[in-house]
């Protein structure tokens, strides 16, 4: 059985960038192993830090459940933090996940964005990129290996990104998108505070948004996020020329395709 490791720094980043593409792999027998760096503990309106920890450890476990995913791995950072986190430490926990779940394909934020404001994000697509490599060297954290783990690498690296750049592969997930909004909905957490933030860039240029005081009040966050998940897919799907009915994933994915004429 194939594996795919998925590098969520936070617990809904995997559901809205790449849980299409989780779904189908796990729709087509692959082990999905997710691994969320941080604890999100931050990630929330009006509620206090244990009661966003409690709360999004379990969205996340629920969002999984939803997208076929065989094992959810927690590194427990502290969310928000992990531009003063050393880079080595996080590229250790990225090498001894590389080693201990063989995975044949990596997910994650890409490393080449450079419009990504998010520290978090940036961060472990930079730790997965050196991983990537490091984890073949079998003198790189000797305590792996007499704990038993081998030097590994993954045969494919697939990221992901805000806008999208230097796409090279793009994932029919048509028949995995209600999962998919299903599985960003579960996340009820972090998408109240997603559209906080929103309703608050609104608020300072003068043009309140009934709809969005609304939500992140209480109200249903499923239309939003359906226009919003659902959106984005469909304009993947349509700049790649595909049937208006199609909808789709974007990634920069990194092979073996560079070497074939050297093997
Ligand atoms: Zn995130």
């Amino acid at each position: 059985m194939r594996t795919v490791l998925v590098f969520s720094p936070h617990a809904d980043d995997a559901a809205i960038f790449c849980g299409g593409a989780m779904a189908r792999f796990a729709d087509e027998g692959w082990r999905v192993v997710l691994a969320r760096v941080t604890d999100d503990r931050f990630d929330s309106v009006g509620l206090p830090v244990a009661e966003t920890l409690r709360r999004t450890a379990e969205e996340l476990h629920h969002s999984a459940a939803i997208l076929g995913v065989s094992e959810v791995v927690e590194l427990g950072f502290v969310t928000d933090c992990l531009a003063d986190t050393p880079l080595g430490t996080l590229r250790e926990r990225a090498v001894r996940l590389l080693r201990q779940y063989r995975p044949h394909t990596v997910m994650s934020f890409d490393p080449a964005d450079r419009f990504e404001d998010n520290q978090d994000h940036a961060r472990v697509a930079q730790a997965v990129a050196e991983a990537f490599w490091v984890a073949c060297f079998d003198k790189h954290h000797p305590q792996h290996l007499a704990e038993g783990l081998a030097p590994h690498t993954a045969a494919e690296r697939w990221y992901f990104s805000r806008r999208g750049a230097d796409t090279n592969h793009v994932v029919d997930i048509t028949p995995q998108l209600a999962r998919k909004i299903d599985a960003v909905c579960a996340h009820q957490t972090q998408m109240r505070n997603v559209v906080n933030q929103v309703r608050l860039q609104f608020q300072a240029a003068g043009r309140p948004v009934p709809a969005l005081d609304h939500a992140v009040a209480g109200g249903d966050l499923r239309p939003l996020v359906q226009a919003f998940v659902g959106g984005a897919a469909r304009a993947i799907a349509q700049e790649a020329g595909w049937d208006a009915a199609c909808f789709a994933e974007a990634y920069r994915r990194e092979g073996t395709d560079a070497l074939e004429d050297l093997i």
